[in-house]
């Protein structure tokens, strides 16, 4: 297992997030199969299929269920992973989840919980002068990259730092002034997005967002004197593509360009994230997609990682929770 600063061990936080039905889902007489039983196990119950051989109970760090707010999700399972940032600790929070599960809805919500409580943090430590910088961008098919905060659509480059590891060539950097620039902030990242949802069918799905905040702080009474350390950490969310892609790609043969990139992002996120939670020893092949290259800083070593895997609990949604649990499984 990973060990942390602490020099506890540290393994990745599992969190599962049941949505509710929708109210389409009701109208359409969709059922809800699965159920949260206690704070760590989620039960598949569907008497049509009883004595089948699949498991049928999963168990997690902590589940929560379809009517839990985001706010317990976050308070109960991400804040103490995404706030380690404050302490110069860069971590990773991850949405992962067939389209429709409630990954976007989650992770929005713990982007803005953690800010707040970011700027609460800086408020309450005077002593130390503050900069919390925002960017977000989007990787399509592994491949194209782009700034979600321009309307500039040329894909950026990725380069190789000797000091900072791989870095987003021109990415913009807002700095965060308060809580309406984040709102701001945000809804242009959901109208670049949207943009790109008609130009390139359901490119939500198909596409990995990720809104990286970065904290710089000094002590102010070493300011300009030359001597003073910056310490500087990120925290990631990542709003990853629907994981169907990966299993559909995998089914078709990756017949699709398309599918078989996303597919290997998610794959190979699947394998660094499966052999971190069996512990550093050995290689680990971050290189191999765009995804894995940008977060490298902010996964292993003694970075924190959380992933938040989102489940409809829909009877025709079966096959796909069921993936998603296996991944969740894997990263345990
Ligand atoms: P994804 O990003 O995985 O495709 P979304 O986050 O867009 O899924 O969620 C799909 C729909 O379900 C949205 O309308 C969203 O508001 C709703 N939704 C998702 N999760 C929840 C939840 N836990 N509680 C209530 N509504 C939810
Ligand atoms: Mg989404």
């Amino acid at each position: 297992k990973m060990q942390g600063l602490s020099g506890r061990e540290e393994k990745i936080l599992v969190l599962v997030r049941l949505r509710p039905l929708s109210d389409k889902e009701i109208v359409s007489n969709e059922v809800a199969d699965w159920e949260c039983i206690n704070d760590t196990t989620i039960l598949y119950r569907n008497t049509l299929r009883e004595g089948s051989t699949f498991p049928s109970a999963y168990s997690f760090d902590r589940v929560f269920r379809g009517d839990c707010a985001t706010r317990q999700v976050y308070e109960e399972g991400a804040k103490e992973i995404a706030l380690s940032v404050v302490s110069g600790i860069n971590s990773s929070i991850f949405a992962y989840g067939q389209t429709s599960s409630g990954k976007t809805y989650t992770m929005v919500g713990i982007t803005e919980y953690t800010v707040a409580d970011i700027f609460d943090y800086i408020h309450k430590h005077e002593e130390r002068a503050f900069v919390l910088k925002f960017s977000a961008i989007e990787i399509y098919n592994n491949e194209a990259v782009r700034d979600l905060l321009s309307t500039d659509n040329t894909p950026l480059r990725l380069l190789d730092d000797p000091e900072r590891g791989t870095v987003v060539e021109k990415v913009t950097e807002e700095s965060l002034r308060d809580w309406n620039h984040l709102k701001e902030l945000l809804s242009i990242c959901e109208a670049q997005r949207q943009i790109g949802e008609t130009l390139l069918n359901e490119r939500s799905s198909r596409s990995h967002q990720i809104i990286r905040l970065t904290i710089e702080s000094s002590a102010r009474e070493f300011l300009g004197k030359g001597n003073s350390t910056t310490l500087a950490a990120s925290v990631n969310f990542i709003d990853l593509a629907g994981s169907e892609r990966a299993s559909q790609a995998l089914s078709a043969g990756a017949r699709l360009k398309e599918g078989c990139h996303i597919n290997r992002s998610l794959l190979t996120l699947g394998t660094v994230i499966r052999k971190l939670s069996k512990g550093r020893n050995g290689h680990i092949n971050y290189r191999d997609s765009k995804l894995t290259r940008i977060l490298q800083p902010c996964l292993g070593g003694n970075a924190r990682t959380a992933i938040v895997c989102t489940l409809s609990p829909a009877r025709s949604h079966v096959e796909q929770t069921r993936n998603t649990l296996l991944f969740a499984c894997c990263a345990k």
